[in-house]
Formats: structure tokens, sequence, C-alpha cells
């Protein structure tokens, strides 16, 4: 599932694709990957231009004008092509938006979505999420209490986006890496020192991911360079028999909870002490 650093990635690239472009037409080819009724979508998109891209957590807003917020979702499976007719993906498309010759279009929409809200609306989803963890509010205090007396895994905390927003599955498992805990240490474990390093971890990890164009390599458009980029520099995510980079051990795939999970057992701290 695309995380933080894919969205972002998509965000920069998108912004200059679409800048000031106005939408020309749309299809929807299935209903239940969007909120309203299709002719009541296509009326208020067509005609209409994107006027800026954010991002919040895992999601992204289309800003549309004041009043109209197009918020993306893909969930797993779900991805984003940029191209012409004769570009189209040679898979099932969900929904795709004109933009005179050229058109974006969704795959894999099974559990992601296109939901068209008023500002109101929007806020009200947006307001469910934790801090963004590259924020100026995301502080290392900020950390340290979100993790005080938690009983619950490492791993398990990070991904829940009411705690913070944007991680998923891959950068827990980098982040818990590059902080040299393993993801089912309890929180309530960690010694200020661990969460410093933690802290440090976050920002560093979504920050070179998100400049390499994140690990779903998958490009936006032809020519596209940049998306996936973090793929070949995952250190632990999807790597499990391979030797650690820091000390040389077999990663191994040790899930916490349902979750699919992998560390290096040799040189990330697993007790509490
Ligand atoms: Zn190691």
């Amino acid at each position: 599932m695309p995380e933080l650093p894919e969205m972002e990635s998509y965000r920069r690239l998108l912004g200059r694709l679409l800048d000031s472009r106005a939408i020309t037409d749309l299809q929807v080819n299935r209903e239940k990957s969007i909120n309203v009724a299709p002719e009541a979508f296509r009326r208020q998109l067509v005609g209409a231009t994107v006027r800026t891209i954010d991002r919040r957590g895992k999601m992204l807003l289309f800003l549309i004008d004041e009043e109209r917020i197009l918020l993306l979702h893909l969930m797993l499976g779900g991805l984003m092509v940029w191209g012409t007719e004769a570009e189209r993906p040679q898979r099932t498309v969900q929904v795709e938006i004109a933009f005179g010759a050229e058109r974006l279009y969704w795959v894999g929409l099974r559990l992601g979505y296109l939901h068209l809200l008023s500002a109101e609306q929007a806020e009200a989803v947006l307001r469910k999420l934790g801090p963004e963890p590259l924020s100026a509010e995301f502080t290392e205090t900020a950390l340290h209490r979100l993790l005080q007396g938690r009983q619950v895994a490492l791993k398990a905390l990070l991904v829940d986006q009411a705690v913070v927003a944007g991680i998923g599955n891959c950068y827990s498992d980098e982040i818990c890496f590059a902080a040299g805990l393993q993801p089912s240490r309890s929180c309530d474990s960690l010694q200020s020192a661990e969460v410093a390093r933690l802290y440090r971890a976050i920002g560093a990890v979504l920050t070179e991911a998100t400049a390499a164009g994140g690990y779903m390599d998958v490009p936006l458009f032809a020519g596209d360079t940049t998306t996936g980029g973090f793929d070949a520099r995952c250190r632990v995510y999807d790597r499990a028999g391979e030797p650690c980079v820091r000390c040389g051990a077999a990663i191994v795939r040790r899930d916490v909870g349902s979750r699919k999970s992998f560390c290096c057992t040799a040189c990330q701290s697993g007790d509490g002490i």
C-alpha cells in the first residue's frame, strides 16, 4: 500500500503535470469507487481546474475550488497512471479524468476511492488523523508523549493513523531498522535515548524515501524515472534471508500481530532494557 513517501512523491509529480489544467472529461467505470452519482460527479468536475494538490497521511486532496475537494485514498493495490489515450493501462480502469489530450487513470481501486467532498466533509475525515511526522508540530517531545504508557508493539503504534499519519507496513519496518529497535518492542519499554533514535529515524527514513520516489515501482507516466527509486534502498522490508546491511546477519520475517514484518534480530534491540 502506498504510504507517505509514495503519496508525497505523487503529489509533487502531479502538481507539475496538472498545473492549472482544466478537467475536460471524465469517465467512471466503477461507481463504488466514488461517493456520489456518476452524473453529479461529472457535472461538478468537468470544466473545473485543480487549483492545488495537498497531501495528508496516505491521502491526496485535489483542491478544485473553495468548496470542493477530491479526496483520493489508493488503499491496497490502487495505482495511478498519467498518459494519453494510447498509453491507457492494459488493465481495467475504474476512473479516468481527462485534462485535454492526457488522462489520469486509476486502476486497482478495490478498497481505494475518490470522494468528492465539501471542505467541511474533508475536514471531518482529516480530523481523525494523527500529526504529520515531517511537520514542525511532530517534535521528539510529542513522540515521547505518544509512546508513554502504551503497552503495544512499536510497529502497531507507528502504523496507527490516529497516532501518526502516513506510516504503514513498509516504512514502520524501515524506521525500526534505522532506529535499531525491533518492531515488536513494547512502546512503554523504550528508554529516552531509544526514543531519540526513533525520532531521528522517522524523519530520516521518510525524507530519504520521499526524495527517492517511494518503494512502489510502477511509473506514473512514460519516462518517469523518479517513482519507485526507494525499492532498491529498502534495508529490511521484503528482504527475508538477505544479509543485513549493518551487521551481515540474515533478515528475518517476524510478524507483529497480523502484520507482515521484517527485521534483523542481531542488531535491532528486542529487549525492554
Ligand atoms: Zn543487522
